[in-house]
């Protein structure tokens, strides 16, 4: 392989899921840039055909996909929708929601839709594509958006960290599992970028005392994820899997 070969994706079926804004919406882009074809998947049909038009502009190939990832049978219905752009060989498990609020405000019904969105959402959306792509045989990647706040804690969001740390652990589970299968599962953990999930928490006093603390003094942007993400998604990481990879400027680097 030709180092500049080495994260092409040129033939490759990609699913992003929560692609209709945020990161997912960029890693869609990221992706159809490197030559993947990409299904984009998310609730919001409206805001996905904005980026399914963009990948197309720019000469790319996409299409958008209907999805809750709390509801398995739309999982399962969106990965058969997806796969009619070819066999799946990456997904991206983006999908996820946040809901901040302090720890004694907090009811079950939101504990429920963070764990249903970011942990069962995740291990439906893995298991379904996995076993689209062992039907194919052709191996591939799947890449769990994990978060740092699942590689430590975090004031007034329980919910989220478990969720998150629950996530990297069904990464390193799904990755024994699925290596016989030529399936690499590893996570990709971002520190704080800002988008709809975080953008009011940012500019309060307590996101901005938190940025202070982050050792490069900032918040990450959208194309400092293009890398990690390429490096996952392609034949770059071929011998990774069950990894967390780590992007955040620093910040969970100290104590
Ligand atoms: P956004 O709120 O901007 O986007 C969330 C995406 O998830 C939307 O596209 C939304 O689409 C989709 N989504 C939410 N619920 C569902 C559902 N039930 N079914 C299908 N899609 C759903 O957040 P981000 O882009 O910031 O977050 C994306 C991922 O990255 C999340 O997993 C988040 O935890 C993680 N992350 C983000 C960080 C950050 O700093 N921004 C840091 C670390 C991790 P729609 O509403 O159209 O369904």
């Amino acid at each position: 392989m030709q180092p500049t070969n080495l994260f092409d994706l040129h033939g490759r079926v990609a699913l992003v899921t929560g692609a209709s804004r945020g990161l997912g919406r960029h890693f869609a882009l990221t992706l159809a840039r490197a030559g993947a074809k990409v299904a984009l998947a998310a609730r919001n049909l409206d805001a996905l055909a904005g980026v399914v038009r963009q990948i197309e502009q720019e000469g790319g190939e996409a299409r958008s996909v209907h999805l809750d990832v709390t509801d398995a049978h739309s999982v399962r219905a969106s990965v058969e929708a997806a796969s009619a752009l070819g066999p799946i060989s990456i997904l991206v498990n983006n999908a996820g929601i946040a809901d901040q609020k302090p720890w004694d405000e907090q009811d079950e019904d939101a504990w429920d839709r963070v764990i249903d969105t970011n942990l069962r959402g995740v291990w439906l959306m893995a298991q379904a594509t996995a076993r689209a792509m062992v039907r194919h045989g052709g191996g591939g990647s799947i890449i769990n958006i994990a978060s740092i706040l699942g590689l430590g804690g975090e004031y007034s969001v329980p919910a989220y960290c478990a969720s998150k740390a629950a996530v990297v652990n069904l990464t390193r589970s799904l990755a024994m599992d699925l290596a016989r299968h030529q399936i690499r599962v590893n996570a990709l953990a971002p520190g704080y970028f800002e988008t709809d999930i975080n953008r009011e928490f940012l500019a309060s006093p307590a996101g901005q005392r938190l940025i202070r603390r982050i050792p490069q003094r900032r918040t990450g942007e959208l194309q400092e994820l293009e890398g990690p993400l390429l490096l996952l998604a392609s034949d770059a990481s071929r011998f990774m899997t069950g990894s967390v990879l780590v992007v955040d400027g620093g910040q969970s680097a100290g104590t």
